[in-house]
């Protein structure tokens, strides 16, 4: 039996008319005689009546901050429930033989962290059974259930994750993401008028990308895809367009191994403070305390940058004076450059190859653009700017790696 995951977004089913394309898209891989398992978002977007948000304002949420994360977690439920029951319906008078399954249902086990439980096993027995009956299985994504029964969901955006996490217990051929993009992007298109859509990339790559502020996948499904090595593929739900192929190594299973470019997406991410925070040299627990601190009150930091005489890192906007109160009160003076943007030039290929810092930095330069800090690791160099420096730098970007033009391989 062959068999391929569907992902549907939620704007891919908020109305009857965008269902019309996905049943397309279903009925497509039917007559290539595949059998489906198809997860499901909740329909639309708030203020659309079963879209996550849209449920949980009705309990006043984020407001009420005493509200029970196990009660969410079965009130967010109900979105995804509703969404795969709506297609498994319309699929049936669409004359395709379609069963619907909850999460919990499906064999989707998590831990007990509501709201953001982890996935422990998947047990996918009742799938396995119903495709014997059924050319398609549509499970409600974000949602399973603990050992003990209860509903959980499994962080926002989770859908991407059921979707994988089913494709790699199933050993699906593919686990296709349908979204209204039509793949992943060599810039943002918003930012950058010649971006374009790349047709074959890294699992690291599409990692890293997605948590420099690419909104295109869930990290998380990535990581789940490539520890099974099932490939991803990213596509649009309107077009018959192949989108996006996410794989181990890029070119691979066009017959090409070799990555023919340095850089592959500039991704970014704005609203980021610098914090500059001079330390005693002498003080070897104040570099420990200040992190501690923001540990503590559950602030993300990131662009950590060390030395004996001070702590420089970044935290998003809006922990901002919360993060500076919290250094005061431990005595620290705090230094802020706030209205900064993260800028993050993802490739492969760059590993090993000397040059591409200084491509980067001359490119800026060049454009008036002034580097506050950077780092990297083997596949990604970011730096931090002024945010109104942000649409000159990914550009910049873009241009000096030619990321408008087709590579070798992609000509083939
Ligand atoms: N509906 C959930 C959310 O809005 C899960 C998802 O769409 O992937 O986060
Ligand atoms: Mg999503």
């Amino acid at each position: 039996m062959r068999l391929l995951i569907q992902k549907f977004g939620g704007t891919s089913v908020q109305t009857k008319e965008n269902r019309k394309h996905v049943i397309k898209q279903i009925k497509r891989a039917l007559e290539k005689d595949y059998k489906l398992v198809v997860v499901v978002s909740a329909l639309g977007r708030n203020p659309d009546p079963y879209a996550t948000d849209t449920l949980l304002q009705m309990v006043d949420y984020p407001t009420k901050t005493q509200n029970s994360k196990r009660e969410l977690d079965m009130l967010m439920s109900c979105g995804e429930t509703i969404a795969s029951v709506v297609l498994s319906n319309e699929l049936q008078h669409h004359h395709i033989s379609a069963t619907a399954l909850t999460g919990a249902q499906a064999g989707l086990i998590t831990n007990d962290e509501y709201n953001e439980a982890k996935i422990k096993k998947v047990k996918p027995d009742r799938i396995k059974h119903e495709l014997k009956n059924h050319d398609v299985v549509v499970v409600a994504g974000f949602q399973g259930r603990t050992e003990s029964g209860d509903i959980t969901t499994i962080g926002r955006g989770g859908s991407d994750t059921t979707a994988a996490a089913f494709g790699a217990s199933l050993r699906a051929e593919c686990i296709e993401i349908f979204t209204d993009v039509k793949g992943i992007m060599t810039a943002d298109p918003r930012v950058v008028d010649s971006a374009r859509p790349i047709d074959v990339v890294t699992y690291t790559e599409t990692c890293n990308l997605a948590y420099q502020g690419a909104k295109v996948i869930h990290p998380r499904a990535v990581e789940i895809a490539m520890q099974a090595e099932i490939p991803l593929r990213i596509r649009s739900t309107y077009s018959n367009e192949i989108g996006t192929l996410i794989t181990s190594s890029r070119g691979k299973e066009i017959g090409i191994d070799i990555p023919d470019r340095l850089v592959t997406s500039i991704a970014h991410i704005d609203d980021i403070s610098q914090l500059s925070i001079k330390v005693n040299e002498t003080d070897l627990r104040a570099q420990a305390t200040i992190f501690q601190t923001m540990a503590d009150a559950s602030i993300s930091v990131d662009f950590i940058n060390i030395s004996p005489t001070s702590v420089i890192y970044t935290v998003p906007s809006e922990v901002t004076t919360r993060a500076i109160a919290l250094l005061e009160e431990k005595g620290f003076s705090i230094e802020v450059t706030e209205n900064c943007a993260k800028v993050s030039a993802v490739g492969a290929g760059m590993t090993g190859i000397p040059g591409v810092a200084a491509k980067i930095a001359n490119a800026l330069v060049k454009n008036n653009v002034q580097i506050l800090q950077s780092a990297d690791s083997h596949t990604t160099i970011w730096v931090l700017i002024y945010e109104k420096h942000l649409k000159t730098a990914v550009n910049a970007l873009h241009d000096v790696f030619e990321l408008n033009k087709l590579t070798e391989i992609e000509k083939t």
